[in-house]
């Protein structure tokens, strides 16, 4: 097994294939039906592999020069190699990526693992052979490379979701300790982690479709609506609220899905300047990263052009998920984002952005000079999680994301309890562990950088806090709404607490890496860790910008098709 500095690990030197076996194994590809087998089979050996011995550490002055600030070039530089750290050159494939290609949008569009080919073969390339054993007894039985890929790719056809990982969410996913990674939960489907769901788990929980008077906008609370732009998003997440709608079809769901057209959005603009109660409008989707700066301005202008209209935010989980694109120079969408909200500053109204960091891993220095751009261009980031078993489920990790949040000048605004959706059971928690969450933590982070902790409540009704349960007995709780209009004010909610599980402990020790000789667990600063040679597999970074990908698994439509749509 070969193990680099960071406790990642890297595909042994075993073999190589001749090129041309590359073309007809990608025909195969296109145009057989794929089967876990065949797919393993594709992906069962690397085709050329590359020894390097070069240190990440070497580039990082030269290129962070253009990002950082004077003093903080000198730092870099006075502390090298110990200078920031170039994570995605960990995965060995991007060893060569530089910073500019890393922070590219273009880069990370045209590296997101968007098929199960291209996911086996990435897994095939980062997984060790033998696996750190995972504390979650539905997962212990995987132990090897083969077994994680197999299960991912069966996990994958069990899902409501669509998978879509970017090169930032990738390189943030200790590969060596895969099973329980909490990015990887989120993201990348087990299928053994999967269990029957509770029977209120629907779709559409929220009834969002039932609120929509016009197709794409949840008109719910009096003064405001949810405007759904696109359903394209730059990951897909497990536990989608909207898994009715977003992303591609999979075996388990097809979708209603909201396509970015002119026609539909004319429909719901119409139904915003006269419906004249409305003040208040979250642009969401799918995510608007996936909208084209123009559109950005476009929604921007026409809501800040509606009288009635006093704030609106614009929702994408890309600062999260992709935050290079916010320091791309070549690259529109950020500086459309940051004209409109002077422009609405200027008229006096409130624009801003809504993201959804779930765990601290998630922040890399990108996402931290991401956020100072952003802060330091006026633009106010809140930030949304979802707290998810086996994620973020405890007051250490909710405690160290909000106070993370906190110093980038991200409002911590919400955490929810995971909402009731099919195929997620696993990542549910009962209510209780958000009560405790929150008690535990509230009086230890100042109040203003609090969130709330709610149930958004099913069926409608809307985000209320935990705390503010009418009853919670034998894992059923119950609220009310009276804000609401009608019989939504009158009614009461229901939340189920999933049906008991065996309990998945989150891993809060020092990573652990598996031995070379010994295959014992050996902790990340033990230095037999450390003596590693570092292997590229040399036809894995595609440093060119063609987005098109091999042939999806699931129909999903391509992006950026989608969103000049
Ligand atoms: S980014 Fe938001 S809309 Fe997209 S899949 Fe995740 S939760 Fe759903």
């Amino acid at each position: 097994m070969i193990l680099n500095p960071q406790g990642r690990c890297h595909f042994p030197l075993s073999g190589s294939f001749p090129l041309g076996k590359r073309a007809r194994v990608g025909r195969s590809m296109f145009f057989t039906k794929l089967t876990t087998r065949s797919v393993l089979r594709s992906i069962s050996r690397p085709r050329l592999l590359v020894v390097s011995s070069r240190s990440p550490a070497k580039y990082a002055s030269r290129q962070f020069g253009h990002l950082l600030e004077p003093s903080q070039t000198r730092a870099v530089q006075s502390t090298l190699p110990l200078g920031p750290h170039l994570y995605w050159q960990d995965i060995l494939v991007w060893q060569d990526v530089t910073t500019d290609d890393f922070i590219s949008w273009r880069w990370q569009l045209a590296n997101t693992v968007r098929t199960p080919t291209k996911l086996a073969r990435f897994l095939s390339a980062v997984l060790p052979d033998t696996l750190a054993p995972s504390h979650d007894p539905r997962l212990q039985h995987i132990k090897t490379k083969d077994s994680f890929i197999g299960d991912a790719l069966n996990g994958i056809g069990e899902s409501t979701m669509t998978i879509s990982l970017t090169p930032h969410i990738l390189s943030r996913i200790n590969w060596h300790a895969a099973l329980d990674d909490p990015i990887r939960r989120q993201f990348l489907p087990l299928k053994s982690e999967f269990v029957p769901d509770h029977e209120k788990l629907t779709l559409d929980s929220l009834h969002e479709e039932a609120d929509s008077p016009v197709p794409g906008l949840v008109h719910r609370y009096p003064d405001k609506a949810l405007f759904l732009a696109t359903s394209i998003c730059p990951v897909y997440c497990r536990f989608c609220t909207r898994s009715y709608a977003v992303g591609g079809d999979t075996k388990k769901v097809s979708k209603s899905r909201q396509k970015p057209s002119r026609r539909r959005w004319e429909i719901v603009f119409e139904y915003i300047e006269k419906t004249t109660e409305l003040q208040d409008i979250v642009v969401s989707g799918g995510d608007t990263y996936y909208l084209q700066p123009e559109d950005i301005r476009e929604i921007g202008e026409r809501l800040l052009s509606i009288p009635h209209i006093k704030r609106f935010r614009f929702a994408s989980k890309g600062l999260a998920v992709a935050p290079g694109r916010i320091l791309d120079p070549h690259d529109t969408w950020t500086k459309a984002l940051i004209d409109i909200t002077n422009q609405g500053r200027q008229q006096g109204k409130h624009v801003c952005m809504h993201t959804h960091f779930n765990h601290p891993a998630e922040i890399s220095w990108v996402t931290e000079e991401a956020a100072k751009k952003l802060f330091a261009t006026g633009v106010i980031v809140r930030n949304q999680s979802v707290l998810l078993k086996g994620v973020n489920d405890s007051a250490e990790i909710m405690g160290g994301l909000i106070r993370k949040l906190s110093d980038l000048n991200i409002q911590p605004y919400y955490v929810y309890q995971c909402d009731l959706v099919r195929g997620i059971e696993d990542l549910r928690t009962p209510l209780q562990t958000i009560l405790d969450i929150e008690q535990q933590l509230r009086g230890t982070i100042a109040g203003f950088m609090m969130p709330s902790f709610v149930v958004d409540l099913p069926e409608g009704g809307g985000k209320r806090l935990a705390a503010a349960k009418e009853t919670y007995e034998n894992g059923v709780s119950t609220f009310k709404a009276p804000g609401l209009l009608g019989e939504k004010g009158e009614r009461t909610y229901t939340y189920w607490d999933p049906a008991v599980q065996e309990s998945l402990t989150l891993r809060t020790d020092n990573p652990t890496i598996v031995s070379e000789n010994e295959d014992v667990l050996l902790p990340v600063t033990d230095p037999r860790a450390q003596e590693t040679e570092q292997l590229v597999i040399g036809d894995m970074s595609n440093t060119n910008t063609n987005t098109n990908t091999d042939t999806q698994y699931f129909e999903e439509p391509s992006a950026q098709a989608a969103a000049a749509g």
